[in-house]
């Protein structure tokens, strides 16, 4: 009964009716997305992609030279981005010095976590990889973030860094991009198995979407 019940709910497309049995709330449950657009303080922007398909994504627009080949990636180039990373339905773009909404939360869907901060932290730091535009090659930065207001970061600093433990001793989230990356030269290989190890261990199913 229960199953036949919860086909019926599923294929019904949100029509609920009296026959299976079920008291619904008479006020629809706030999902987060309802949550978030109540605080939405950006111009209304024409929304891009369909709202049950809501996968955003922050693309960093700042200018990088390849730890590699030594190309240039102009900011409005930059394969820089983060994935699932905030609540709102469209794409944003950030360039440093630029300010963003975004909850705690929202770091811990967009990133692992490494090392949880406090509640009131002043700021947080991530590493996230990018790419070359010309070799292709991964490589890692530090994002530093400083709370300008409870849920208002603005984006202070990118910087190329290491994945090595010192470099990450005080990074508080970390790419889920980490199986697209080899290490570099200065990088312990070992390091890296044991991060991905232990991070996608302690983040099952987390990540939405
Ligand atoms: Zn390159």
């Amino acid at each position: 009964m229960a199953a036949r019940m919860f086909a019926a709910g599923r294929s019904g497309g949100g029509q609920f009716t009296q026959e299976r049995g079920i008291e619904w709330p008479s006020q629809p449950v706030r999902s987060r997305v309802g949550r978030c657009n109540s605080v939405f303080r950006h111009p209304p922007t024409p929304r891009r992609i369909p709202r049950e398909n809501m996968s955003h994504t922050v693309r960093f627009k700042v200018a990088l030279t390849c730890t590699y080949c030594g190309s240039p990636n102009p900011a409005n180039a930059v394969h820089l981005y983060t994935s699932s990373f905030g609540q709102d339905p469209v794409d944003a773009e950030l360039s440093l010095g630029g300010i963003i909404e975004l909850e705690l939360l929202d770091f811990a869907d967009g990133f692992y976590t490494l090392q949880p901060p406090a509640v009131d932290v002043s700021a947080v730091a991530a590493v996230e990889l990018w790419g070359c535009s010309s070799c292709d090659r991964m490589q890692p930065v530090r994002l530093d973030f400083r709370r300008v207001e409870r849920d208002f970061w603005r984006l202070e600093s990118v910087s190329p860094v290491a994945l090595t433990p010192e470099a990450l001793a005080n990074v508080h989230y970390l790419s889920r991009k980490l199986e697209e990356y080899a290490p570099g030269p200065n990088e312990p290989p070992g390091f890296l198995g044991e991060l991905r190890a232990r991070l996608e261990a302690s983040t099952p199913g987390h990540r939405p979407g």
